[in-house]
Formats: C-alpha cells, sequence, structure tokens
C-alpha cells in the first residue's frame, strides 16, 4: 500500500471470480430515513460497496439510497444476508431482498450466522443454486469458525468467497487471517470501532502521532491487512473522516503493536 491509494477503489478477488471493494459502508441498526440518508452521504463520500441484511429490516432504504445517488448499479457492490432460520425459503427471501432493494442481482449474498452446530448446509446448497441463477455473483458465509467453514467445503464440495466476522486490532488472529487466506476465503470484518477501545494508548498514540483519530488508524490498519471493513455511522461528517485514511501509512512497526492489542479489547 502507498500513500496514494485509493481507499474506495481497492480491491481484492473473490474466488470463483470478481473483487471485493476492501471498505465498505455499514448499515446495521440504521432504518428508514435515516438509512436513505446515510446510504446517500456514503456514496456522495465515495463509498462503492455497501453491506446490509435482512435481518437489518433496511433493504429498501439502502435501495432507495443507491437510486437517489443516480450511480449505475454496477458503480455499487452490494451485499445482504440470509439468517438461517429461513431454511427452505432461501431463494424467496432473496428474491424479497431484491426487490426490497430495486435491483436483479446482489454482488454478495451470505448466510448471516451457522445454525448453532449446525453449518447450514442446506441453506447453502440454496445460495450456490442463486449464484447459478445469477442472482448474487458471489456466495459467501458470516460468523464462521474455520472449522465450520471446512465442514461447510467438505459437506457440498463449494468453498465460501467470504467469511464475515467481528475482527479488529483487539480482536486480531494472526491464525485466524491465515487460515482464511490458505483456504482461499476473503475475510470481511465487522463491528471495527465496537470491537475496539478507542482510549486504548497505543492506539492514540498512534493515532496522534500521524495526526488522526483512532478510528481513522482502525480502518487503516485492515486495508493494510487487506481485511474487508465496513464501518457504520449515521452522522454525516463521521461516515467521510472513517473513508479518509488514503494518505495515512501505518509503518510495519505500527502494525505489530496494532496487532499486539488482541486480547486487550
Ligand atoms: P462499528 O462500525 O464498529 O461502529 C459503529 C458505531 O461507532 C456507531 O455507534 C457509530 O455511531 C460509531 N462511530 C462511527 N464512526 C465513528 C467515529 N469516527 N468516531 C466515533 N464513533 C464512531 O459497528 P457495527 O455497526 O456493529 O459494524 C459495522 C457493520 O458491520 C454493521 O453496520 C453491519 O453492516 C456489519 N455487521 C455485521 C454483523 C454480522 O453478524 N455479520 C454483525 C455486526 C455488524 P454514529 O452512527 O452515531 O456515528
Amino acid at each position: 500500500m502507498t500513500t496514494t491509494t485509493d481507499p474506495f477503489r481497492t480491491t481484492v478477488p473473490l474466488p470463483p471470480g470478481g473483487t471485493i471493494p476492501l471498505l465498505g459502508f455499514g448499515t446495521w441498526q440504521i432504518t428508514g430515513d435515516a438509512a436513505r440518508q446515510a446510504v446517500g452521504w456514503a456514496l456522495e463520500a465515495g463509498y462503492r460497496h455497501l453491506d446490509t441484511a435482512t435481518v437489518y429490516r433496511n433493504e429498501a432504504e439502502v435501495g432507495a439510497g443507491l437510486r437517489d445517488s443516480g450511480l449505475p448499479r454496477e458503480d455499487v457492490f452490494l451485499t445482504t444476508k440470509v439468517p438461517p432460520n429461513r431454511a427452505g425459503q432461501e431463494l424467496a427471501t432473496l428474491q424479497q431482498s431484491l426487490t426490497a432493494l430495486g435491483t436483479d442481482h446482489v454482488d454478495l449474498w451470505l448466510i448471516h450466522w451457522p445454525n448453532g452446530s449446525d453449518v447450514a448446509s442446506g441453506t447453502w446448497r440454496a445460495l450456490v443454486e442463486a449464484r447459478e441463477q445469477g442472482l448474487a455473483r458471489s456466495i459467501g458465509v458470516s460468523n464462521y469458525s474455520l472449522g465450520q467453514l471446512d465442514a461447510l467445503t467438505e459437506e457440498t464440495g463449494v468453498t465460501p468467497a467470504v467469511n464475515q466476522i467481528e475482527w479488529s486490532p483487539f480482536l486480531f488472529d494472526a491464525a485466524v487471517a491465515d487460515g482464511h487466506r490458505r483456504r482461499g476465503v476473503a475475510l470481511e470484518g465487522y463491528s471495527p470501532f465496537q470491537a475496539s477501545r478507542l482510549d486504548h494508548p497505543t492506539l492514540t498514540d498512534i493515532a496522534a502521532r500521524l495526526g488522526k483519530a483512532p478510528t481513522q488508524v482502525i480502518v487503516r490498519w485492515h486495508l493494510q491487512h487487506e481485511v474487508v471493513v465496513i464501518p457504520k455511522s449515521a452522522n454525516r461528517e463521521r461516515i467521510v473522516a472513517n473513508a479518509a485514511v488514503g494518505d495515512i501509512e501505518l509503518t510495519a512497526a505500527d502494525m505489530a503493536a496494532l496487532d499486539g492489542l488482541a486480547g486487550q479489547g
């Protein structure tokens, strides 16, 4: 990564094809007009990747914000998720998502979480079918352990392109990151700020030296690890600030210090 990197246009590959922008906009707990407005602000700020889910109850507003922006659909990477309790009705659930979002496909469709110890292989087969029908360009999972990823692959023969899990410097686990890399599964982190201690001195010292906010350092840390990051804010200034990280250069020592925050949250 260099100081000229545009965080909105930096992508990582998704197997078996396509790419995902490393920086996205999270929309959990924003509903109604606030969601439509926040999505509009995010797209205006330059985000080109939106993360929603059936259970967020904001897909219609996310779709409206996207339409308001006037951006071509293909310029924006759109993720939604199906909860595992929709087993047997997955494709109907996806159709509801597509109708609400106002699109004929999503870029990424995820199983929102495994069903307890059950890896939801039946639901996964429905996601594979959706991909084959072109309704989802890529498919993946969320909240799966490495063991559950392996079980799903063994049961179905298809490895998820993405696993979206809670991630931050305070949750950093090199074995988990490496395990995803070795399996060819893109690691997408969620709750980058909620899962952090924003006042931890290691973080605030690095931020102060760079003249940046701890939240910006956290976003940049994800990008330099090539981990997808989807910060959420309902506030216009914070939406802009969270993505203003293109001019940050964390040194190897900074990265090691931030990695070392694991377990200190
Ligand atoms: P987050 O992005 O870590 O943090 C959001 C919180 O931080 C909000 O309270 C927000 O308040 C605040 N915030 C945002 N920018 C800030 C800044 N610059 N300074 C100080 N505070 C700031 O939390 P998250 O929403 O849990 O995670 C992000 C996204 O990940 C979600 O929106 C969702 O799309 C996804 N997610 C997925 C799962 C899953 O199970 N797959 C679970 C959780 C989240 P304001 O809005 O007031 O700015």
